[in-house]
């Protein structure tokens, strides 16, 4: 088990993450623009795998595992 962590100050709302692991990543609507927030914060197994390919994607590497 692992959890799940998004700056969310310094998301800029790509859409990467969603997009890899939609069942993990939402994207909300914010005053200052779209940011990702975490669906599922305990992940494990394969979602674990998916949040992996998520933290790949992001071009800020904002995203990580604790
Ligand atoms: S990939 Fe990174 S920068 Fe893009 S929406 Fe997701 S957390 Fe934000």
């Amino acid at each position: 088990m692992a959890k799940l962590v998004v700056d969310e100050e310094k998301c800029i709302g790509c859409g990467a993450c969603t997009s890899e692991a939609p069942e993990l990543f939402e994207l909300i609507e914010t005053d200052s623009g779209y940011k990702a927030k975490v669906k599922k914060e305990q992940v494990k197994g394969k979602e674990i795998e998916q949040a992996q390919a998520a933290i790949n994607v992001c071009p800020v590497d904002v995203i990580s595992l604790e």
